[in-house]
C-alpha cells in the first residue's frame, strides 16, 4: 500500500494558555497530566507537569517522567486483548510513586493510538476496538482521570508533534518588555514504526490550502502543512523491503539482503513480513504464516541503496517541484527542521549528532553498512540485535526519504538537526496533544475542529 493523499480541508483553532519554557522549576502546586504514546512498535507513558497557580498564561509544561511499557504495541494483542493489562500496569504503578497520592484523582490520562492501530482497524476493525476497550477497561481500576482511548490520524500525528517540538524549543512566543512577538518555527520530522510525518510552514500557504492546517496558538494562526505516510515508518518499511528482497529471491528458503550486515543470519516467519497490510499486495500465492524464511546478510551498500530506492514511487513526482514521492503534493521545505524518533536513532547509531553535511551522512552510512556483524557489535555503544541490525537500511531509508522524497539537498541538508528531546522532555506528538485536549483555561482550552469545505 503506498501513501494516499490525504485530504484535509479543515481548521484547526488550538486555544492554548501561554507557556513560557524553562527548565528545572519549581512548582509550589503542580498538576499532572499523563499521555500514553500507543505506538506500533511499544507504548511509552509520559507524564508531564506544570504549576497549577500559573496555568492561565504564564505556566510551564514539562515531562518529569517516561516509561517504555514492556512488549510490543497495543496493535499487536489483536488476539489477546486482555493480555494489554500486566505490562501497562508495571509502567502504572511507577507513574503512581511519581505523583503525589491526593493527585492522582484530578489527574487526567490520555492515550492516543498511531499508525499501528490505524492499519489494524483497516484490517480489522472488531479487533482495533476490542484492544481499545480492554484499555478502558483496565483504567476502570486506576485512581487517574481516564480522558479516553483514541486512534489519531496522520495529519493530528504530524501537528501535534510539531506543536510539541516548538512549544519545547519556546518557538511561540517571545516575551519582551514592550510585547509578545511571534517567533520563526522549526519544522518536525518525526519517523514512527508504521507511518512517518513531515509537517512545517511553507513559504506560501495559501497557495498549499488542500494540504495545510490552520492552527491557532496564542492569539496567532500558522498554516502548517502536514502529511502522514502510512506504510513509510521504519519497521513496515523494513518488512516491505524483505517482501520485495523475497519476490526477487530464486528460493523461497533462503534470501540474501543486501541492506543486513555480513554473515549475519536470522530465520523469519513469511507471517512476520508478509502478515502487514503494507506488505499484503506482495503475498506469494503460497503463503504460508508459519513458514520460517532464512535472511542472509551480505553487507553490500550499492546494493542495498538499489533496493530501498524500489520502496518509493519517484517518477510519479518527475519533473513536478512541489511533489515528494508517490504523487503526493508537497510545497519546497523551508527553515530549520527538527528530526526526531526513529531519524534520531538511526543517526546516533552512524555515530553522528546534531547536524552535519550530507557528504558526512553518505560516507558514515557507507561505512556502516560495510562492517561485518562481529564487526557491529564492536562498533555500538548499546547492542540490541533487532535494532543493530536494521540501522544500515534505516540509513538508506532515511537518505531517499530527505533526499529523493522531500527534497532536502546538500545546501538545506544542514538545516535538519538530528534531535531526541529539549531538556528532559521528549520531541513526540505526545505533549502536543496533551496541550491542546487539556482543559488548563476551562472558557477556552478545547480544540475546536471545523471542517472547511464538504
Ligand atoms: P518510537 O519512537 O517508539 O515510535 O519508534 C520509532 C522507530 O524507532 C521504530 O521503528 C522503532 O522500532 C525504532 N526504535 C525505537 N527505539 C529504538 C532504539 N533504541 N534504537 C533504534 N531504533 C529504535
Amino acid at each position: 500500500m503506498s501513501g494516499g493523499a490525504v485530504k484535509c480541508s479543515c481548521i484547526w483553532a488550538f486555544k492554548l494558555s501561554l507557556f513560557v519554557s524553562s527548565s528545572n522549576v519549581f512548582f509550589l502546586n503542580p498538576q499532572y497530566g499523563i499521555v500514553l504514546d500507543a505506538g506500533s512498535s511499544r507504548t511509552t507513558v509520559y507524564v508531564y507537569e506544570w504549576p497549577a497557580e500559573k496555568e492561565n498564561n504564564t505556566g510551564v509544561v514539562s515531562q518529569t517522567y517516561k516509561c517504555n511499557v514492556k512488549g510490543p504495541g497495543i496493535s499487536s494483542y489483536e488476539s489477546s486483548p486482555g493480555a494489554l493489562a500486566k505490562p501497562l500496569d508495571d509502567c502504572l504503578n511507577k507513574v503512581k510513586e511519581r505523583i503525589p497520592v491526593h493527585l492522582h484523582k484530578n489527574t487526567s490520562v490520555y492515550l492516543g493510538a498511531t499508525a499501528g492501530m490505524r492499519l489494524l482497524r483497516l484490517q480489522n476493525e472488531s479487533a482495533a476496538n476490542e484492544v481499545l476497550a480492554s484499555i478502558q477497561n483496565y483504567f476502570r481500576s486506576q485512581p487517574f482521570e481516564f480522558r479516553g482511548a483514541q486512534i489519531i490520524t496522520g495529519p493530528e500525528e504530524g501537528v501535534y508533534g510539531w506543536i510539541t517540538a516548538n512549544y519545547l524549543m519556546g518557538n511561540f512566543l517571545e516575551v519582551t518588555w514592550v510585547h509578545p512577538y511571534r517567533k520563526e518555527t522549526m519544522g518536525a520530522l518525526d519517523l514512527g514504526g508504521a507511518s512517518t510525518q513531515i509537517s512545517f510552514i511553507p513559504e506560501d500557504p495559501e497557495e498549499h490550502f488542500n494540504s495545510t492546517l490552520q492552527v491557532k496558538l496564542y492569539g496567532y494562526n500558522y498554516n502548517v502543512y502536514t502529511h502522514s505516510y502510512q506504510c513509510y515508518g521504519r519497521d513496515e518499511a523494513e518488512k516491505r523491503l524483505l517482501a520485495l528482497l523475497f519476490q526477487k529471491s530464486n528460493t523461497s528458503a533462503n534470501v540474501d539482503n543486501p541492506c543486513y550486515p555480513q554473515n549475519y543470519n536470522t530465520a523469519l516467519t513469511m507471517k512476520y513480513f508478509f502478515g502487514s497490510l503494507c506488505t499484503q499486495s506482495l503475498r506469494p500465492a503460497n503463503y504460508y504464516p508459519n513458514q520460517l524464511v532464512n535472511f542472509h546478510g551480505t553487507g553490500d551498500p550499492g546494493l542495498c541503496q538499489e533496493m530501498v530506492s524500489l520502496l518509493f514511487n519517484f517518477t510519479a513526482c518527475r519533473d513536478r517541484e512541489d511533489c515528494s514521492f508517490n504523487g503526493i503534493h508537497q510545497p519546497r521545505a523551508k527553515g530549520n527542521f527538527v528530526a526526531f524518533s526513529g531519524f534520531y536513532y538511526t543517526i546516533n547509531a552512524l555515530n553522528l549528532s546534531g547536524h552535519f553535511s550530507l557528504d558526512n551522512f553518505n560516507s558514515s552510512m557507507w561505512f556502516f553498512c560495510s562492517q561485518s556483524w562481529s564487526q557491529l557489535q564492536f562498533m555500538l555503544p548499546k547492542f540490541e540485535e533487532i535494532y543493530a541490525r536494521s540501522y544500515c537500511f534505516s540509513a538508506n531509508f532515511i537518505y531517499y526519504l530527505l533526499v529523493h522524497g522531500y527534497n532536502f539537498n546538500a545546501e538545506t541538508w544542514p538545516q535538519i538537526h538530528f534531535q531526541k528531546e529539549v531538556g528532559n522532555s521528549s520531541i513526540a506528538w505526545s505533549l502536543g496533544y496533551m496541550l491542546s485536549l487539556t482543559n488548563m483555561i476551562p472558557a477556552e482550552g478545547k480544540l475546536i475542529q471545523l471542517p472547511l469545505k464538504p
